[in-house]
């Protein structure tokens, strides 16, 4: 850690119930949470009112996708007007489940992130290589070509959350160790510096997501360039991931 406030966000993805959500709920509403660390969690869209309805202020909610523009006639598809509307302040564009799974690329990537800025909500934009892409030596290149996607379109940097998740880590149970995740986040410092300028690379917070749990998190949270967290799998276990958000200690 050492940009910015400590950010920890919780990706429910496509897990829960009402009654396991409220429990998770009541959890955190429980948990004791250090005061200096920005805390988010994203539930599925179809539970973020009852959250909303539910969870201590402390935490603050994101989707975990949204439409690229304004919305309308798109069956299926949650507006950004109305994720504002419901209560949300986040919302996580390009994980590795949509752009791999969903097939979302990079260009449509950048478009959903220029449009939730522009209308105020902020963004967690992740970016990571699959197993194959670091074998090959193609890890930088391929964050590097996300994160252009990403610069290419928003129009500012400020309320944007880098989250780098190498995709062989997520939900795999296979951490990246704190030098190799360090390694790629001054990296992607060092890219921001040099593509759109010193304040923004100094100032983003750069968080890790992949397999992180209460036991592997506080060894990567002293890593200087690993300003946060983003959890999945120990995202749905309450007191875990109170553990989580207080590593930075
Ligand atoms: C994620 O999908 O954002 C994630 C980091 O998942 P997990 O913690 O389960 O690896």
């Amino acid at each position: 850690a050492g940009t910015g406030t400590f950010f920890v966000g919780g990706n429910w993805k496509c897990n829960g119930t009402t009654e396991s959500i409220s429990k998770l709920v009541s959890d955190l509403n429980s948990a004791n949470l250090e005061a200096d660390v920005d805390v988010v969690v994203a539930p599925p869209f179809l539970y973020i009112d009852q959250v909303k309805n539910t969870l201590t202020d402390r935490i603050e909610i994101s989707a975990q996708n949204s439409w690229v523009g304004k919305g309308g006639a798109f069956t299926g598809e949650i507006s950004v007007e109305q994720l504002k509307d419901i209560g949300c302040k986040w919302v996580i564009l390009g994980h590795s489940e949509r752009r791999h799974i969903i097939g979302e690329k990079d260009e449509f990537i950048g478009k959903k992130a220029a449009y939730a800025l522009s209308n105020g909500l902020g963004v967690i934009a992740c970016i990571g290589e699959l197993l194959q892409e670091r074998e090959a030596g193609k890890t930088f290149d391929v964050c590097f070509e996300q994160l252009k996607a990403f610069a290419d379109a928003v129009p500012s940097w400020d309320d944007v959350v880098i989250a780098y998740e190498p995709v062989w880590a997520i939900g795999t149970g296979k951490v990246a160790t704190p030098a190799q995740a360090q390694e790629v986040h001054v990296t992607v410092r060092d890219w921001l510096k040099k593509n759109v300028s010193s304040e923004v690379a100094s100032k983003t917070r750069i968080i890790y997501g992949g397999s992180v749990n209460g036991s592997n998190c506080a060894e990567l949270a002293k890593q200087d360039d690993i300003d946060g967290f983003l959890v999945g799998g120990a995202s749905l276990k309450g007191p875990e991931f109170a553990t989580i958000v207080n590593s930075v200690l």
